[in-house]
């Protein structure tokens, strides 16, 4: 099996630089698409009618925000189908992640997220239920025509390059890549499956993932330390489990204070560092 696919993990667990507390700049990000996904929704639901809605959610990773889609198609669904007068669907989520994924965490915060959605909803929510499906998105992971909606986030920048052979090379290449705007629209006008149907970029500040709480304002008054430690974390949440396969668990911490110190220099008189994500919302071709 790829090597990858298994080494390939956010940071587990609820520690200080866990993915699950240093995930902020994705919730975020997360919310501001949530206009499109209800944008999304209204359109399927004028379209056909759903007696089991179908969703998935590629490279679900593990954390608070592994349940938010969930959470937010629940929702959406919800006032969809009071406002159109239809009765809810039932609900099929497949969270998908790699097989090193933290699925245990997730499954483990299910039954505190059943009450919380029956307190919000009550009755007047339709049956719903949770599946994992371990594997990478670059291979069939469903059935054809299978899925009413699926979902990324965060998740599509990974590349399905093999680290193994990267280490033969003796270089070290992070399996990363982020598209500018044109070449996102390039790609999928090529591809040519999908119709676009929205393709908007959100910038935030790096440092954005200080505090949930924290507003632009707030976070220009933060000192150059304190940004810079919080944007730290937020790379080593994501980063550290491939970097410390490559050249071992003993120099992770030296390297993150190495790391903080550039970025420290690094925003030393910008006012924000921007980190801009692209949101896509795309309609399968029939
Ligand atoms: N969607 C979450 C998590 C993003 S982190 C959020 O917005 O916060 C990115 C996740 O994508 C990681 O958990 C990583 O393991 C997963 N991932 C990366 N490449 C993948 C692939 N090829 N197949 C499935 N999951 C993948």
């Amino acid at each position: 099996m790829d090597r990858q696919q298994v080494v390939l993990h956010m940071n587990h667990g609820m520690g200080d630089n866990s993915y699950a507390h240093n995930s902020i700049i994705q919730k975020k990000v997360m919310r501001e698409a949530k206009g499109i996904v209800e944008e999304s929704m209204m359109r399927l639901y004028t379209i056909i009618p759903i007696h089991c809605f179908k969703v998935a959610d590629l490279g679900c990773s593990s954390g608070p925000n592994a349940l938010q889609l969930v959470s937010n198609v629940i929702d959406i669904v919800h006032t969809t189908t009071c406002n159109l007068n239809l009765k809810p669907p039932i609900f099929q989520f497949f969270l998908n992640d790699l097989f090193g994924n933290d699925f245990n965490s997730i499954f483990k915060s299910l039954p505190q997220f059943s009450e919380i959605i029956e307190e919000k909803k009550g009755h007047k929510c339709g049956a719903c239920f949770i599946n994992a499906t371990p594997g990478t998105f670059y291979k069939s992971l469903f059935p054809n025509n299978f899925l009413h909606f699926v979902h990324s986030s965060f998740s599509l920048h990974w590349l399905s390059q093999n680290l193994i052979e990267a280490i033969k090379l003796e270089c070290f290449d992070l399996p990363l890549y982020d598209p500018t705007i044109e070449e996102a629209k390039e790609v999928i006008e090529d591809e040519g499956s999908f119709t676009l149907q929205r393709l908007e970029s959100v910038i935030l500040d790096w440092s954005t993932n200080i505090k949930e709480a924290v507003d632009d304002d707030n976070n220009n008054k933060l000192d150059l330390n304190t940004k810079a430690e919080f944007t730290t974390k937020f790379i080593r949440a994501a980063l550290e489990p491939l970097l410390k396969a490559k050249f071992g668990e003993e120099i992770m911490d030296e390297l993150f204070v190495r790391y903080k110190n550039k970025i420290v220099q690094l925003i030393m008189g910008v006012k924000i560092l921007e980190f801009p994500t692209l949101i896509i919302s795309l309609i399968k071709k029939v």
